[in-house]
């Protein structure tokens, strides 16, 4: 047998996909990223951060107070009639565009010695003669284990002919999300405002250099009424919401054109595939409206890399590392998953919507008890 070109192959460059890169490659392995996109570029992502992942964060060298970032610690709801309800966040957390993140994660990863090839889009992963192999349009790379972290949903997944794939519209999937980056003076720096219109909520707080982030959630279904035109779903559905209309009559948008992705899925997702660990959005995506995926992606990749590590220094059996890997996982994340999932099959509607609402609002007790089901302890550092 050949010898493998790399000790891992991690397949997507993203949050999870860069951070497990970098912990892996400073304990001298040889770790090759592939990732579609180039860096910089903006995603598709409300870009609240929850406090939880700052340890990790500095632990991995991204330089947060260069930046000078707002720090949020009040959330505000309104319902799609604009009534609105306040929370304060016990954690709390900042604003960070995906744009600076991913960059410096990048940067990150490097300067510990992975090897970061832009531009390449996997295809499928398969194991060859005992080795992780990825197919790409420019060739085949070779390692002796791979993790997979190509986010929402990616060319693998349906190589892979994974069951989320294959399902039938229901209330978890069949979702669309849209973002914008506005100049837009009404946005508090310590707020992060969640508005609801139907089907779907939309997120507004602040990066750096004062710049919001509106990003929102949709059914599909929302698109196709207006004709397949964001613009027009924005106008006819999205500012029925008043403080969503107040929000795109007075923002100046600072993209040319939205950035939007569709087929986003809320369904269980399984977290191996043919010998790969698979990390964060790739194991399973929480409701955006919990504002946490980021940092489940992050405490992924932390929860992996010492396995990974014993499975390259042999201390632990192939199935042993993906066994312990679905216990750590299912431990640290299945009750906020199915939270995530309980909360987003009832927003959307509006009575519903109204009442869950109506209830939090007046108990303040529940409301932090529902906010804490969805978020972790601090990690790394
Ligand atoms: C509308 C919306 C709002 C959100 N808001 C927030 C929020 O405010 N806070 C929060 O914490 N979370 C939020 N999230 C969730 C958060 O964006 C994700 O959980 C997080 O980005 C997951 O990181 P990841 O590393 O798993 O995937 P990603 O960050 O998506 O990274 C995956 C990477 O893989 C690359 N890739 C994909 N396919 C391939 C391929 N075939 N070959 C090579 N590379 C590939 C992609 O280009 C990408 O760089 C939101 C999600 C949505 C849908």
């Amino acid at each position: 047998m050949k010898e493998p070109d790399y000790d891992l192959l991690v397949v997507g460059g993203g949050l999870a996909g860069l951070a497990v890169a970098q912990l892996v490659a400073r304990s001298g392995w040889r770790v090759l990223v592939l990732e579609k996109g180039h860096y910089p570029h903006h995603k598709v992502c409300g870009e609240y951060l929850s406090e939880e992942v700052r340890p990790f964060l500095l632990q991995l060298g991204v330089p947060l107070s260069q930046w000078q970032l707002p720090v949020i610690r009040r959330l505000e709801v309104s319902n799609h009639a604009g009534r609105v309800y306040s929370f304060p966040l016990a954690l709390g957390g900042f604003g960070l565009s995906r744009f600076l993140l991913d960059d410096a994660l990048a940067q990150q990863a490097r300067l510990a010695g992975a090897v970061v090839k832009e531009g390449e889009m996997v295809l499928e992963v398969v194991q060859e003669d005992g080795a992780m192999v990825a197919v790409t349009r420019s060739g085949k790379f070779t390692a002796r284990l791979a993790v997979g972290s190509w986010g929402k949903r990616g060319q693998p997944d349906v190589a892979g002919q994974r069951r989320f794939i294959a399902q039938r519209p229901n209330v978890l999937n069949q979702f669309i999300a849209v973002k914008h980056h506005f100049e837009l003076a009404e946005v508090p720096d310590d707020l992060i405002r969640l508005d609801n219109f139907q089907d779907g909520y939309a997120g507004l707080s602040r990066v750096e250099n004062g710049v919001v982030c509106c990003c929102y959630l949709s059914r599909a279904s929302n698109l196709r009424k207006a004709g397949g035109n964001i613009g027009r779903m924005e106008r006819e559905i999205l500012q029925q919401n008043p403080r969503l209309k107040e929000v795109f009559t007075s923002a100046r948008p600072l993209y040319e054109r939205p950035l939007s992705i569709s087929q986003v899925s809320f369904s269980e997702k399984e977290q191996s595939l043919n010998g790969m660990l698979l990390l964060g959005d790739t194991a399973g995506l929480i409701a955006p409206l919990c504002g946490n995926g980021m940092s489940m992606a992050l405490r992924a990749a932390w929860l992996a890399a010492p396995l990974l590590l014993d499975r390259l220094e042999e201390r632990m059996s192939q199935v042993q590392m993906l066994a312990e890997y679905q216990k750590r996982w299912k431990d640290n994340f299945s009750v906020r998953l199915k939270t995530g999932r309980v909360i987003q099959a009832m927003f959307g509607s509006e009575w519903p919507t109204a009442g869950l609402l109506g209830i939090l609002g007046s108990s303040p007790r529940l409301a932090q008890w529902v906010i804490k089901q969805t978020h972790g302890q601090p990690f790394g550092g």
